[in-house]
């Protein structure tokens, strides 16, 4: 629960990166009374015109962490809309005009998703307007780009490509894959710092809702659907309370490597459409209508020996894990991370116990975290029916797909968080937190 009676605590945050994870941060330390700088690379708080959904975990923690920031996530979303559907995750098709090996025909249903309560979608860059709606302007600079840290002792120093400093106790690393603050941590030698290549790429778009309803009718347009094919899969959402259709097309790089330093680049129509030769109708129909598609690369991080260092250094979101997107559960990780770190910093009172904060959250975040990497990998590889066992056997992609988002959505966040708040207790008592299996690694000042 927020105090907003409490007086500001005698340490202050600077947070690298404002995206979803560093704002949820961001607002989170705000009402909390931890004074924090937001300090972002980019000119303005920005994030593409494309949808991100989110689930009943991220959802909870947003409501645990601050109702504010629960209203405004509330404020931009797009739920599944007739009561009916509330809580409809995807509807599973088979995807390819040509029978599965198990007889399964072209757009049929392989299995219906549900999540238990509500899931939904936004569009980012509105998300993002309301959390930094929120942000008090004076602890937000942009143009900001974290180029090094220097351990000075007492606290950090950051250095921004600008040629500008700013001093704090501690900075949090919320940049993104691409994480500055990442590298700095771990160090460059080390082949956890950078993100690798996943083997698959995706094209991301927008559609009419109007038209898409016009060629697939109501219930297909506006319900979740993920079509599922080889070597890839298409999924629909509706966004912008029913206006807009985001669709994602994935598919496979046949080589598996990925050589251009560009991630994100504009692409033609024909191109997306030309690796979708061989699916049903729905899915030539749908892609028809995106209009100036991106092809994305998909990336993700091998696992991080730690999440922090010594008190001063500390990773939160995609520079702490990020993963293919296959769960559609990334952005709510950082949500999740973004909870437990500010429930830890309101726990304690000096800037000497950041430490133990920091190696608490490593210790409670890491395993969840990196299992959704893992997890997501191998989830993408069997949507495309590259899995040895299950290949395009529908009734065993059905049995797999009815359990695979239990362990993220059904979460006891509220018990995750005792767990957190009981072993920083157990910290505090002892000292510096060094919890079984957790290496926090030595590092000359310079990081
Ligand atoms: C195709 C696709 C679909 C996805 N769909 C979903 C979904 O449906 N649901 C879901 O939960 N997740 C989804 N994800 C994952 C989700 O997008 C990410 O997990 C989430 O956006 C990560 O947020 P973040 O704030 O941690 O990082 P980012 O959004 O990457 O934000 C990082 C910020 O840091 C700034 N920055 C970078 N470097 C520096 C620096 N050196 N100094 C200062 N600032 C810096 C950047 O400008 C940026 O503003 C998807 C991902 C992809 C690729």
């Amino acid at each position: 629960m927020s105090d907003r009676r409490a007086t500001p605590k005698p340490f202050s945050i600077a947070i690298a990166g404002g995206g979803i994870t560093g704002l949820c941060l961001a607002n989170a330390l705000v009402r909390h009374k931890i004074p924090v700088h937001v300090y972002e690379a980019a000119p303005a708080f920005t994030e593409i015109g494309a949808g991100v959904g989110l689930g009943p975990n991220a959802i909870r923690a947003m409501a645990l962490m601050d109702q504010d920031i629960l209203r405004a996530y509330e404020a931009c979303q797009t739920t599944n809309v007739s009561p009916a559907e509330q809580g409809r995750f995807f509807n599973f098709r088979y995807g390819m005009e040509k029978p599965s090996s198990d007889g399964m025909k072209a757009g049929e249903l392989i299995c219906d998703v549900r999540s238990g309560s509500v899931t939904s979608s936004v569009h980012r860059a509105r998300f993002l307007d309301q959390l930094a709606r929120l942000m008090p302007k004076e602890a937000t600079s942009f143009g900001k780009r974290i180029s090094a840290i220097d351990d000075e002792g007492e606290g950090v120093v950051l250095s921004f490509a600008d040629g500008t400093q700013a001093k704090h106790d501690a900075v949090v690393g919320c940049d993104g894959i691409k994480s500055r603050v990442r590298r700095l941590l771990l160090g460059e030698t080390d082949g956890a710092s950078l993100p690798v290549f996943s083997g698959k790429y995706c094209y991301r778009g927008l559609a009419p809702a109007d038209k898409a309803i016009e060629l697939l009718g109501e219930q297909m347009a506006s319900e979740s659907q993920m079509y599922l094919g080889r070597p890839g899969h298409v999924l629909t959402t509706l966004i912008e309370q029913g206006k807009t259709v985001n669709v994602v097309a994935y598919t496979t790089k046949e080589d598996g490597k990925w050589e251009d330093p560009e991630w994100v680049k504009s692409a033609s129509k024909e191109e997306m459409l030309g690796n979708f030769h061989g699916w049903s109708k729905p899915v030539e129909d749908i892609l028809h209508l995106v209009e100036k598609p991106n092809m994305w690369a998909l990336f993700d991080h091998p696992p991080a020996k730690t999440y922090h260092r010594k008190g001063k250094i500390c990773l939160l979101g995609d520079a702490a894990h990020a993963s293919t997107p296959h769960h559609g559960a990334g952005a709510g990780m950082g949500v999740e991370d973004a909870l437990i770190l500010t429930k830890l910093l309101a726990a304690v009172d000096s800037k000497t116990e950041l430490e133990d904060v920091f190696a608490t959250y490593d210790a409670i975040r890491r395993p969840r975290t990196q299992r959704l990497v893992t997890s997501s990998r191998k989830l993408g590889e069997i949507y495309d029916f590259q899995d040895q066992t299950i290949g395009d056997n529908m009734g065993a992609m059905g049995n797999y797909l009815a359990h695979a988002w239990d362990w993220i959505w059904n979460e006891d966040l509220t018990q995750h968080l005792g767990k957190a708040e009981k072993l920083l207790t157990v910290a505090r008592q002892k000292g510096i937190t060094q919890p079984k299996g957790v290496r926090v690694r030595e590092a000359p000042p310079r990081v």
